[in-house]
């Protein structure tokens, strides 16, 4: 009798432990992370990076795409309607975004738009084609940039209350790191002899970095890369150009066309093309830190 409750008690046990070991292999670690969606890659990595081993982070726009002109497939809606939040620049920089989260996202999507609590400066001379709420490029400085981070760290922490420390201590050494970073640009920068810190690019996003490191943003072809700039357009600014002790255009990798328009300009007056990170990360700059430290070495090794 009693062997025969010890042989029952033995086979609950395996069995118990064999569900157990079941329960544990068929949930996929991914259930237990929290699925951010964020909408390019500059956003994406500052959000890996809070989030650490916790989240599972996914860019709508991918690598070396531009967020300006980017349309969303329905492989990106289905990431939109798993997501336990939604992570966004805004000031129309995702034109795209509205609809998507109208089509895709559930109706309590917790959606965290980090530019707000920015104060944004107009783009363009309010030109035609202009975000008409201003500069949505932000993140090109990276005291901004920090803001973003500490927006998501605690969109984090509100979404996933019980990792809030984790997610607290992710974020307080990345922004040790962009501060670092933050003061590294600005003395490179002010290596640049002041006469040479003319800023000349494809699209007009780096009014920001400008502002903080002490540039001055001379020109650009078009304000937004959803048009490409007409002859007139391109021959003022070979004239402008022209003029430079240091005759740079600086073209951007997401952009495919910037190249071609900035070799002609650059060809027409003997001049250089540099190339500027903007609106994606890519290969060669796989995080924002790696953008950053790439653009303020590009302008050293180019205006110096
Ligand atoms: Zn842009």
């Amino acid at each position: 009798m009693f062997a025969e409750v010890q042989r029952r008690l033995r086979g609950t046990i395996v069995v118990f432990a064999v569900l157990t070991a079941l329960t544990v292999l068929g949930s996929p670690a991914s259930a237990e992370e929290l699925q951010v969606v964020a909408t390019f890659s500059v956003i994406a990595d500052m959000a890996a990076e809070v989030g650490g081993d916790r989240v599972d982070v996914s860019s709508i726009v991918p690598l070396g795409g531009d967020p300006h002109t980017w349309e969303p497939t329905p492989r990106e809606a289905r990431h939109v309607a798993a997501a336990d939040v939604l992570l966004y620049n805004g000031l129309d920089l995702e034109l795209w975004v509205d609809r998507l989260i109208e089509n895709a996202a559930r109706p309590d999507l917790p959606i965290v738009v980090l530019s707000d609590g920015l104060e944004p400066i107009p783009q363009g001379d309010f030109a035609a084609h202009a975000h008409e709420e201003g500069d949505p490029h932000f993140w090109l400085n990276v005291q901004y940039g920090m803001h973003y981070v500490e927006r998501i760290r605690d969109a984090l922490a509100e979404v996933d209350p019980a990792n809030e420390e984790y997610y607290q201590a992710n974020a307080a050494e990345y922004l040790d790191t962009l501060a670092e970073l933050d003061q590294w640009i600005e003395e490179k920068i002010q290596e640049i002899p002041e006469e040479h810190r003319k800023l000349i690019t494809y699209h007009d996003a780096f009014g920001y970095m400008a502002e903080r490191y002490g540039l001055e943003v001379a020109g650009f072809l078009v304000v937004n890369p959803d048009r490409e700039p007409s002859s007139r357009e391109m021959a003022e600014l070979t004239q402008k150009l022209a003029d430079y002790e240091r005759p740079v255009i600086f073209v951007e990798p997401q952009i495919g066309s910037s190249h071609r328009y900035g070799e002609a300009v650059a060809n027409e007056i003997g001049g250089r093309v540099g190339k500027l990170y903007s609106d994606s990360l890519t290969e060669e700059v796989p995080t924002y830190v790696d953008m950053m430290r790439y653009n303020a070495q590009q302008l050293w090794e180019e205006l110096k």
